[in-house]
């Protein structure tokens, strides 16, 4: 191939031969009017660049860089999916950096929600990971909720140095980085992250001022997402889309309550009480008797007992359960990427299933 053929993105000589290394472009594509590499024909037309898998080699390399940097970390994280989402491994990549911790998705939480509550709990679950944060926000990137707060909070504490944002990927990184854009830029209409040169390690460079930049970095894929147990379909189902109306159970014990079919719940032991639900208002819940509840998952999952759909099924899981007892009141059972379940009495002990490698969390309630 011509050694002068370049993409129009980014500017990299464009090669045939090795899909991972840069300018990379299929073959048949050569004939197209417009010449990009793969990658700036991902980010132009899905607004997305590479995702980098958080159990491969490459991976901390590729990340670690930023821990050699003096910047500002913007850890990015779902509130409604902080078990998937939070990196664990965060302090290692970034090193002595200060972070401030972001949870996005706040729309979904119901008005009700006490959030001092959920940023306090927030603040625990970054320390128990080894983090130490400089501070918690709250956002919705999609209603653009508290961005504004944010953007002022990064100015001062950055002290003119970059900000590199981190996050896995469906927290909404994209929609979170448009926003800078849109203020950096000036413009008004959505415009997309292929539009600042990428650096080699799949950052993104948007300006912020003369010597410093807001840098997006490649998404991190968790695989113990509930996200990649699903198909396209039913994660659009499972993914709440606008607040979330707690429903509301009274079971008695050897009651069961099935999430579609990706979860369940058995009441062992307790009073007769509420139990209430927190999950995307298109998940169906099933109530049952717990002696029945295995023939029922038997005959009916995928079907009453859904989503999972066929193409679910076919790379979900199996079910794995754990029993739990619970001593004190206004307990969580949280499903990651699912929701979660309020027990309101303490001296309960439920039995609680989920795929596994989607582990189940006990936490204090937020409301
Ligand atoms: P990325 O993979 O981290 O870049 O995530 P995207 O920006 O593509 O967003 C993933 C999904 O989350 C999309 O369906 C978005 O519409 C949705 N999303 C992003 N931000 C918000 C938010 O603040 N609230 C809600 N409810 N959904 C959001």
């Amino acid at each position: 191939m011509d050694n002068n053929v370049i993409c129009e993105g980014c500017g990299s000589i464009l090669q045939t031969e090795d899909e991972k290394e840069i300018g990379y472009i299929p073959k048949s594509s050569l004939q197209k009017k417009n010449l990009l590499c793969k990658r700036c024909f991902q980010l132009r037309h899905y607004n997305k660049h590479e995702t980098v898998s958080l159990d491969s080699d490459d991976f901390l390399d590729l990340v670690s860089t930023i821990r050699d940097t003096d910047s500002l970390i913007i850890h990015l994280i779902d509130i409604f999916d902080v078990d998937g989402t939070l990196l664990k491994s965060l302090p290692r990549i970034v090193g002595t950096n200060p972070i401030i911790l972001v949870g996005n998705k706040v729309d979904l939480l119901p008005k009700s929600t006490n959030q001092r509550k959920v940023r306090n709990w927030l603040f625990n679950q970054a320390k128990e990971a080894g983090m130490n944060v400089l501070d918690v926000f709250l956002i919705s990137s999609m209603k653009s909720y508290n961005i504004e707060e944010l953007a002022m909070e990064m100015e001062t504490r950055r002290e003119n140095k970059d900000i590199y944002v981190v996050g896995v990927t469906n927290v909404g990184k994209s929609t979170f980085i448009n926003h800078f854009i849109k203020r950096s830029t000036g413009i008004k209409e959505a415009i997309t992250t292929s539009y600042f040169p990428g650096t080699t390690l799949g950052f993104i460079e948007i300006p912020l001022d003369r010597n410093s930049a807001l840098i997006d970095t490649p998404g991190i894929v968790n695989r113990h997402q509930m996200a990649h147990y699903v198909s396209k379909n039913d994660l659009k189902i499972i993914t709440p889309k606008k607040e979330i109306k707690p429903r509301n159970y009274q079971l008695h014990r050897g009651q069961t309550l099935f999430i579609g079919g990706l979860a369940r719940l058995d009441f062992i032991k307790g009073a007769k009480q509420t139990f209430v639900c927190f999950f995307s208002n298109e998940v169906p819940i099933h109530r049952t008797k717990l002696e029945n509840a295995d023939a029922l998952y038997e005959r009916q999952v995928s079907e009453l007992l859904s989503p999972p759909d066929q193409e679910t099924l076919s790379i979900l899981p199996p079910l794995v359960k754990r029993a739990y007892r619970l001593n004190e009141p206004y307990t969580d059972v949280v499903f990651p990427g699912l929701g979660w379940v309020t027990i309101l009495d303490s001296d309960v002990t439920v039995e609680a299933y989920s795929p596994k490698g989607v582990n189940i969390s006990i936490r204090k309630s937020f409301n």
